[in-house]
């Protein structure tokens, strides 16, 4: 890493001290790789004689200088599994699932908030702060736990006590909030300028975007350096899209892959859909989604920071945004649990009802190869199972 630049105004700071939104504009700082070096480490036969299967596999291109500070609960290289019953059913050869829900704490927020963590700790944080729909709050107290460290955790009134319950055993300081997820945005960020914990809210600074890319890069690596045709992601802050829009870029960049990019697929709940309506639109902002209500806590994120960046990476794919109505969302759980042997929570579950749609539309062709991101696993929704 040499720099942090502004995905908006293309301000650069110094790489060296902890950042967290670009002091000119607000916007999403993103870490900057001086990869013509990186090249002379990083080649296709030396990663597969690599021997860390976490998220520091390709170190070279992540944000902690110092292998000390690189902490780890066995985040990341998640299985790929071919979905054959569903897709027989769905007329489709080539479907697949990156299992997310087999990360620490049993969703892929782990992979951002370890970077995030890591980052902080060689920077000398000792505190850390973050709003949640409940599932990076586990992550963050997860990570600071095991590192010694602490988390505050704003989450709404409404999180379910099992996530509450979580977050407090694994000594995060839980603090309940009126409101949604930008409420408790806001109780953070005043956190932040009183007591100088550091916020480590969704692409309000630029290292948990750096954990997410690793999925990028993991799924290029199992795909023996080529990529699917389409990936469907379920859509909140958008990290996970962005992040792996941005490790395609470097990887092309490092000379592991070619131009040939998927089609990136965005899914949000109809109860909540500000980037699927932005766009429709063609706009480069989405607008707040009032009244945002769906069971998938994860993408109940009425606005979000990175949405140019999120509506960015769908065009450029030549991707696509779609809603799904969460009584579908809710059949689509069962089904793959019925189906597949995978039990998913429900943001996960919304690419399955997506995929049927984009079948439907002919977005997607059976030849096509489609990943899907199962981004948390069923377990951690216990509630969402009940009749
Ligand atoms: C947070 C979350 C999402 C949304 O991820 P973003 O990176 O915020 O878009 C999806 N699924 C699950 C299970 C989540 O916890």
């Amino acid at each position: 890493m040499i720099k942090l630049v502004c995905t908006y105004c293309k301000q650069e700071c110094d790489s060296n001290e902890l950042h967290t939104t670009c002091g000119s504009c607000g916007k999403v700082l993103f870490p900057i790789y001086d990869l013509e070096k990186a090249k002379e480490f990083i080649s296709k036969d030396s990663i597969e004689k690599r021997k860390v299967f976490n998220i520091w596999r390709l170190h070279e291109i992540m944000p902690v200088y110092k292998s000390i500070y690189r902490i780890s609960l066995g985040e990341g290289w998640t299985p790929i599994v071919r979905l054959s019953n569903l897709g027989k059913d769905l007329g489709m050869k080539n479907l697949f699932i990156k299992d997310e829900g087999q990360n620490p704490t049993g969703t892929f927020k782990s992979r951002g908030i370890c970077a995030a963590v890591s980052k902080g700790l060689e920077l000398g944080v000792k505190e850390f702060v973050i709003p949640s729909a409940g599932n990076a709050g586990a992550a963050l107290s997860a990570y600071t736990a095991h590192a010694s460290v602490t988390a505050h955790v704003f989450v709404q009134q409404d999180t379910p006590s099992f996530i509450r319950k979580e977050i407090e055993v694994m000594n995060g300081n839980l603090i309940l909030v009126e409101g949604l997820i930008n409420d408790a945005g806001k109780q953070a960020k005043i956190a932040q300028e009183k007591y100088g914990y550091f916020d480590v809210s969704t692409l309000k600074e630029p290292y948990r975007v750096e954990g997410k890319k690793t999925m990028g890069l993991e799924l290029a690596e199992h795909f023996n350096w080529t990529l699917p045709d389409v990936i469907i992601y379920p859509t909140g802050g958008g990290t996970g899209i962005v992040g792996m829009w941005k490790a395609f870029e470097e990887l092309e960049t490092l000379g592991l892959i070619d131009g040939q990019r998927p089609r990136m697929v965005s899914v949000q709940s109809s109860g909540c859909a500000p980037i699927v309506q932005a766009f429709k639109e063609g706009k480069k902002h989405a607008e707040v989604w009032n009244n945002s209500k769906t069971f998938a806590a994860g993408l109940r994120v009425p606005v979000a920071i990175g949405d140019y960046l999120i509506l960015q990476s769908i065009r450029e794919s030549n991707g696509t945004a779609v809603m799904v109505d969460d009584i579908d969302i809710k059949n689509s759980m069962l089904k793959l649990a019925k189906k597949e042997g995978i039990m998913l929570s429900p943001e996960a579950a919304a690419t399955i009802t997506a995929v049927e749609k984009l079948i439907e539309s002919s977005f997607i062709n059976p030849d096509d190869k489609v990943l899907l991101f199962g981004t948390g696993s069923g377990l951690t929704t216990p509630n969402e199972w009940r009749d």
